[in-house]
Formats: C-alpha cells, structure tokens, sequence
C-alpha cells in the first residue's frame, strides 16, 4: 500500500489568534484534503468551522433520530405495462425531523454516509420494509416485491448477504418478495467481492436491480458479470424522452440492451401520459413515477394497492 500525505494549512492572524485555533483550524482543513481524496493540500476557509460546526449537529439529530424512531418509510408503487398489475413497491426514507416536518433522503442521507451513521439506519429500513412487506402479504395482497435502495458503505463494511438472511428470518418474508436496488458506483468498487455477495443473495432468493442506470460509470462488461436481475432507466433519460431524440435514443438503446440480456427494465420518473406512451411504445415492462404514484405512507398506501392499477389504462 502507498503512503500519502494529506495536508491542512491555517495562516495566522486571519485562520487563528493563537497556536491551539491555528492547529484546530489546519485539522479541519486536512479532514477536508481527506474527504476529497486525500494526497492533496487543503487551505483553511472561514465557512469550514460552520460546516463542521452544522455536521456535528446533524450527526447528533441522527443519532437522536434511530433512539427516538423519527425514521419512516414511504412506498412508490412500481407497475407492469402489459397487465396493469402492482408488481412491486420501493422503499423511500423520510425523516420525521421534530419541529421541521418530512425531510427527504437528499438533506441527511451524504452526511450519514460520511460519518458511518447509514449502516444503523439502512438496516433500520431493511428490516421495516421487510416487516411492512410481510404485512402486506398476511392481509392477501397481490404477490409484489419490495425494493430497498443500499449504499456502498453497507457493501464495504458489512457481510450483506448474513445481515439480508437475519432480517428475512426475524420478520418471515419470502426473500422472492425483497429486492435490493444498488447503484453502479457500488458495483464498481470492487467487483469481485460484490458479485460474490449477489450470488449468495440470489441464491437466497433475492432479487437484485441497479438504480439509475446510465448515469454512472460507462463500463457495460458488468452488468454482464452480475446476477443483477433488473436495470432501472434512469429519471434524467425519462423526462426529457419526449422532448430530446437523444434522451429517447437512450431510453429505447437501455431497453435493447435489458431484453437481450434477459434483464426486466424499470423505468422511473415517469411524470406524464405523453412519458407513458413513449414507453409503451419501445416496449418498456416496468414503470414508476408521480403520473402513477407518488411515494406515500403505508397506511396510505395499503388501501389503494388493489385500486391503483386502473390509473394506467
Ligand atoms: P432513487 O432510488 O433513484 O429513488 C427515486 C427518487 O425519485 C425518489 O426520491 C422518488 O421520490 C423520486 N421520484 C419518483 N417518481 C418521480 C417522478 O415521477 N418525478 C420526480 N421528479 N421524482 C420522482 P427520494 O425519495 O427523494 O430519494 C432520493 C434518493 O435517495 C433515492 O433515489 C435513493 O438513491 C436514496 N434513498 C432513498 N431511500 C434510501 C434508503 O433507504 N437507503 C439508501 N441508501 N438510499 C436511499
Ligand atoms: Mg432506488
Ligand atoms: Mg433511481
């Protein structure tokens, strides 16, 4: 392994009146030379001390979050084309911040990445898309999966595979009932290790979609080498279909690409009637999007599943 260097530089008077704010002030900026890579120089800029000021708060309110339960999942109904059917939900995370409201997955989910916190709250949301799944299936509604969304962290730092098997077992969902969606910067990290976990998902009986697809690395040999059962186009690709040739040209090359390779494709983002037809019409199987369902509540979700499907027609 290499050694590298990370450096942090403070300058006195500006960065600090004294040596001990000086040596504080440069540790912030070398954290940030790491977070970025690290082998480089990072000079010390005022709004740092408020950053990590702010970080360290969010992590607290985290921490507070899985203590207190504030964690909630919403649910978006993914349907067949063909058939009308609900074939499946994804899991959403909210937070239920006290005092603020419903806080998407975007305003905390990078900072939990960063300071390690999305390993407890990501197997929070196995386990309670898991149990909500099974609740589902006791109440006799139609066979669909659940599909939960996972970070690299889990697949760096913990045996998914063991942890998947525990969940499944502790709340009795069919594992042909739970998808796990992973991102191509997941895959890519390190390839072998990865598709080594898949196979034992899969054998498991766990499917396996990669979400937005097309938009990461541009390697394709993967998606060859791994039990991945699904690909999801993409939301960038499905809104501007009907306006740009070339978003379009992309959809329908991703569609080729799933078909020939026995991969169902899922497209998501679907907004309007127009996104819908120009997806029906290069064959699209599988669609998610605000025109069919927005993401919502369990409760408020559970009692549409039978009703929902005559909104494609
Ligand atoms: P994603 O997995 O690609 O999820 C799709 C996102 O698009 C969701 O945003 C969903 O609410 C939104 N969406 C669905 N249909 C439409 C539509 O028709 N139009 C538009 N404009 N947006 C639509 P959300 O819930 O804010 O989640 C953002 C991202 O956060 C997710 O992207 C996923 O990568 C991540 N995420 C969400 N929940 C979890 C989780 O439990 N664990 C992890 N690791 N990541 C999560
Ligand atoms: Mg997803
Ligand atoms: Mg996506």
């Amino acid at each position: 392994m290499k050694s590298t260097a990370s450096i942090g530089v403070a300058i006195h008077p500006n960065d600090g009146a004294d040596p001990e704010e000086l040596v504080r002030n440069a540790d912030l900026a070398m954290y940030k030379a790491k977070a970025e890579g690290g082998n480089a120089y990072c000079l010390f800029a005022a709004d740092m001390q408020a950053r990590a000021r702010s970080a360290m708060s969010l992590e607290a309110d985290l921490r507070m979050a899985l203590a207190n339960e504030e964690f909630v999942l919403y649910y978006q109904p993914q349907f067949d084309v063909a058939t009308n059917a609900i074939i499946g939900v994804e899991a959403l995370l909210r937070w239920d911040r006290p005092g603020v409201g419903i806080v998407g997955p975007g305003a905390f989910l990078p900072q939990a990445e960063e300071n390690g916190l999305i390993i407890p709250i990501n197997e929070w949301v196995l386990r309670k898309a898991c149990a909500d799944a099974r609740l589902w299936q006791r109440n006799g509604f139609p066979a669909f999966r659940v599909a939960v969304n996972m970070s690299p962290i889990q697949f760096r730092k913990k045996n998914v595979p063991l942890q998947v098997a525990r969940v499944l077992s502790d709340t009795g969902l069919d594992p042909r009932r739970l998808e796990l969606e992973l991102t191509e910067n997941i895959v890519m990290q390190d390839i072998d290790a990865v598709a080594n976990d898949l196979r034992e998902l899969n054998r498991l009986g766990v499917s396996i979609a990669i979400d937005d697809f097309g938009t990461g690395y541009s390697s394709l040999s993967y998606i060859k080498k791994l039990p991945v059962q699904r690909i999801k186009i993409d939301q960038t690709f499905v809104r501007n279909m009907t306006q740009d040739p070339n978003d379009s040209a992309i959809v329908r090359a991703i569609i080729t690409l799933g078909r020939s390779l026995g991969l169902e494709v899922v497209a998501e983002g679907v907004e309007t009637s127009k996104h819908l037809q120009g997806l029906r019409d290069v064959g699209c199987e599988i669609v998610q999007g605000y025109l069919l369902g927005r993401p919502a509540p369990f409760e408020d979700i559970s009692p549409c599943i039978p009703q929902v499907a005559w909104r494609l027609r």
